[in-house]
């Protein structure tokens, strides 16, 4: 069956695009031009992932998110926000909007694709079986998906993307691992990955805004020249 994919977005252009590239990619896609069109499109297809526009005609994208996981009972999708306000979003994200990832515009077809193929894995996939790792400042409860950080001896919940929680949860898994960019992208998109493996650098960089004091200085996750990165937390 194939995966149904809603594209909410009200530059006709734009739309066309990500449609063109999705179906050639075998996902089947639906489209709306705005936020109430979209919320009866959820309801009537209930696709498994919405590609969600900030800006729309109607009721903005944010809005349109909050709705959809108000109205989610046992089916609930997943959320890619498109938005040309990247700064702005890093921090509506922090409060909790209920979208899974974003992208900023103008973003390229293969950083899309890839976004919405790690997305759609995620969905596909099986539920972890209870696992927690812990370091002395992080949990990661993978059954609960639930991140936290220990700061100043408070434990705080890390409102993280899919993807920065899958990196955070790998990095956990193996604290003073080395990890090359190529391994994660493997472990993150899959092995019929075929972008740039640069892309791992822009999910640490956020993930490090996230976790670190000084994201410049960090103390968790560190570059290892040449290779990747590693993750320690010494107490
Ligand atoms: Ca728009």
């Amino acid at each position: 069956m194939a995966q149904i994919i809603l594209i909410v977005e009200d530059e006709v252009e734009i739309a066309r695009f990500i449609r063109q590239l999705l179906e050639k990619e075998g996902f089947a896609c639906l489209h709306s031009h705005d936020g109430n069109d979209a919320l009866r499109q959820v309801q009537t297809h209930q696709p498994q992932l919405v590609i969600l526009d900030w800006m729309l005609p109607d009721i903005d994208g944010l809005e349109v998110c909050t709705r959809i996981r108000k109205a989610a009972g046992t089916y609930d999708p997943y959320i890619l926000m498109l938005t040309a306000k990247g700064e702005d979003f890093d921090r509506v994200i922090g409060l909790s909007t209920g979208a899974d990832d974003y992208l900023v515009k103008p973003f390229s077809p293969i950083e899309l694709v890839a976004r919405v193929r790690a997305l759609l894995r995620r969905s596909l996939r099986q539920e972890a079986q209870g696992q927690v790792y812990r370091t002395a400042h992080f949990t990661v409860d993978l059954d609960r998906h639930m991140a936290t950080q220990q700061v100043h001896g408070r434990v705080q919940e890390l409102e993280l993307t899919t993807i920065e929680f899958d990196l955070l949860a790998t990095f956990l898994s193996h604290p003073g691992r080395a990890w090359s960019r190529a391994y994660l992208v493997e472990k993150l998109w899959g092995n019929d990955f075929f972008g740039e493996e640069r892309v791992v650098d822009t999910h640490v960089a956020r993930l490090r805004k996230k976790i670190e004091l000084d994201p410049k200085q960090p103390q968790f996750i560190k570059t290892v020249v040449g290779m990747g990165y590693k993750f320690e937390d010494e107490d």
